[in-house]
C-alpha cells in the first residue's frame, strides 16, 4: 500500500444542506434518437429506454458556478452527491427526501488511495456487492421506489444477468418498498460469488435459474415485455445500465475525487483512466467535467473488445462480436451507453479526442500490470482497475504527459476477480469475512425451463 493514505471523509450526514444551489425549473429528458417526446426524470426512470430505441439524455447539463465549486471543496462525499442530484432532479423530488435518499444510497465509503505522487486509486468497491454498480443500482432502485410510490403502483423490475449487473440490482432493490425484482440468470454460467449475490437478497428480490443460456433469459425477458395480457396486471421495468437515473449518480464519484485532490494537492484539473465496457461509468465522468468539476482528461481504458478506443482514434465506429478476456466485465463489443457519450460530443470523434484519449491494453499487460503493482506498491489490483492501470501509465508516456497526476478508477474489489489475481500472483490471497458470510447464505432460487410460458407463469403467481 503507498505510504501516504487519503481516506474519504464520508461523514453520510447532510448537515443542514450547507451548499444553497440556485433553484432551476424542472428538467426535461430527451431521446438521443430525437424523435420521442420529451418526458420528466419520472418517466424516464421508469421507461428506461426511450420509445424511439434512443436513451435519454437531460435537455441541458447543469452548470456548477466558481462559487458553488468553491463551496464544495471539502464537502462529505454525500453533500456533493446532494448537490449534483440536486440540479438533475429539483422539482421532481423534494430536498428533504432527495437528502434521505442519498442518506441511504451511500452508506459507505469511498475512499481514494495514494500510491505515489501523482497516481491516485479511487476505490468504488466498497458497497454491498464490492463493485462500483452500486453507486448506480442503489440510487437508481430508491428513485423507482420513490416515483412508483407517487404513483401508487408496485414496479416490477424484470432483469435478465449474466452476473455483475443483476447482484447490483438485487442488493440495490432489497426491502425497496413499492418495487420488487426478478432476475434470470442462466444455471451454471455465473460464478459462485455472483450466484450467492444474485440468490440470497430475499424479500422483494426473486431469483430465476434459467435452465439454458443468458440469450435464453434475455429472450424470456423481451418477449414478457411485449406481452400484453402480462403488461395488464403487471408494470414493468427494467434496470438496465442505460437507464439515466443509474448515469447520474455516477457523475458523484468524479466530483468527489476532483474536489478531494484539489483541496488536497491543488491539482486543478485531475484526470481520470476509467476501465470501460458499456461506456456508462466514463459518460458520467463527461456529465461532470460538463458540470464544471476540476476534471481535466479521460483516459478511456479498454480491453481488447477496443471499437469505441478506435472510434477515437479513427472516427469509424466498427462495433464487433465480444472477445473474452481476464477483465470480463469490460467485454462488450458493441457498447450501450456510447450512443449517449456520441451525442454529448455531436458525433464529433475530434471533439471527443480533445476530451478523451482511448488505450487498449491487452490480457498479457493486464497480468504484468497486476504483478508490476503489487511488487511496487504492496497493492492488490483485480485485472478491471489494472487495465486502468497501465493505460494510464501508456499515457504518460505520450507526448508530454509523464508528469501528469491522475486518479484510476477502481471498479471491483479484488476478491471478486481472486483466480485472476492468484494466477498472477502465483500466491493465495483471502477473501475479506463479509464475503466469506455471503457464500454462506442460503440460496433461494427457483429453477426453470428457458420457455417463455415459465417465466409468464412465475410472474403471474407472483402477489398483485
Ligand atoms: C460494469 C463494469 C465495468 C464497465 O463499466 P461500464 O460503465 O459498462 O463502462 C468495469 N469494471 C467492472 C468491475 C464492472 O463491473
Amino acid at each position: 500500500m503507498g505510504d501516504a493514505h487519503l481516506q474519504a471523509r464520508c461523514t453520510n450526514t447532510i448537515i443542514n444542506n450547507p451548499i444553497q444551489i440556485a433553484n432551476t425549473s424542472l428538467m426535461i429528458y430527451f431521446s438521443t434518437n430525437k424523435s420521442s417526446i420529451p418526458v420528466s426524470l419520472k418517466k424516464a426512470t421508469l421507461e428506461g429506454l426511450a420509445p424511439d430505441g434512443g436513451l435519454y439524455v437531460p435537455s441541458e447539463i447543469p452548470r456548477f458556478s466558481q462559487e458553488e465549486i468553491a463551496l464544495l471543496e471539502g464537502a462529505s462525499f454525500n453533500n456533493i452527491a446532494f448537490a449534483i442530484a440536486k440540479k438533475f432532479i429539483d422539482g421532481a423530488i423534494p430536498p428533504e427526501q432527495l437528502s434521505d435518499i442519498i442518506e441511504s444510497c451511500y452508506t459507505f465509503d469511498t475512499p481514494i488511495v495514494q500510491l505515489d505522487s501523482r497516481t491516485f486509486v479511487e476505490e468504488l468497491f466498497c458497497g454491498p456487492t464490492l463493485a462500483f454498480k452500486d453507486y448506480g443500482a442503489r440510487f437508481l432502485a430508491r428513485l423507482t421506489g420513490y416515483f412508483a410510490a407517487e404513483e401508487e403502483k408496485l414496479i416490477t423490475v424484470l432483469v435478465a444477468t449474466s452476473g455483475d449487473t443483476g447482484s447490483a440490482v438485487a442488493y440495490g432493490f432489497q426491502g425497496i418498498a413499492n418495487t420488487r425484482v426478478v432476475l434470470l440468470y442462466p444455471s451454471g454460467k455465473v460464478s459462485p460469488l455472483q450466484e450467492q449475490q444474485l440468490t440470497t437478497a430475499g424479500g422483494n428480490v426473486h431469483a430465476l435459474e434459467v435452465k439454458g443460456d443468458f440469450d435464453d433469459c434475455q429472450r424470456m425477458v423481451k418477449q414478457a415485455f411485449v406481452d400484453p395480457s402480462l403488461n395488464k396486471s403487471l408494470t414493468l421495468t427494467s434496470a438496465n445500465s442505460i437507464n439515466i437515473s443509474r448515469l447520474i449518480p455516477q457523475s458523484f464519484y468524479y466530483a468527489w475525487a476532483a474536489l478531494q485532490l484539489k483541496e488536497r494537492y491543488g491539482f486543478s484539473a485531475s484526470l481520470f483512466s476509467v476501465p470501460s465496457g458499456n461506456y456508462g461509468n466514463l459518460t458520467a465522468g463527461v456529465l461532470a467535467k460538463r458540470m464544471g468539476f476540476p476534471i481535466g482528461h479521460f483516459i478511456a481504458a479498454s480491453n481488447a473488445n477496443d471499437s469505441v478506443t478506435r472510434y477515437i482514434d479513427e472516427g469509424r465506429y466498427e462495433p464487433r462480436p465480444t472477445i473474452t478476456t481476464l477483465s470480463t466485465a469490460m467485454d462488450v463489443g458493441n457498447p450501450s451507453n456510447f450512443a449517449r457519450l456520441r451525442y454529448f460530443y455531436h458525433n464529433d470523434y475530434t471533439s471527443m479526442g480533445k476530451d478523451i484519449t482511448g488505450i487498449a491494453v491487452s490480457d498479457e499487460e493486464t497480468v504484468t500490470t497486476i504483478r508490476a503493482v503489487h511488487e511496487r506498491f504492496g497493492y492488490v489490483m483485480e485485472p478491471h482497475t489494472a487495465v486502468a492501470f497501465r493505460a494510464l501509465e501508456r499515457y504518460r508516456s505520450l507526448g508530454n504527459h509523464a508528469e501528469e497526476p491522475g486518479i484510476l478508477l477502481s471498479t471491483a474489489h479484488p476478491a471478486k476477480f481472486l483466480e485472476a489475481i492468484e494466477d498472477a500472483l502465483d500466491k493465495k490471497i483471502g477473501i475479506p469475512s463479509n464475503l466469506q458470510e455471503l457464500m454462506e447464505k442460503k440460496k433461494n432460487a427457483t429453477l426453470i425451463r428457458p420457455e417463455y410460458k415459465e417465466l409468464a407463469s412465475f410472474l403471474n403467481g407472483l402477489d398483485q
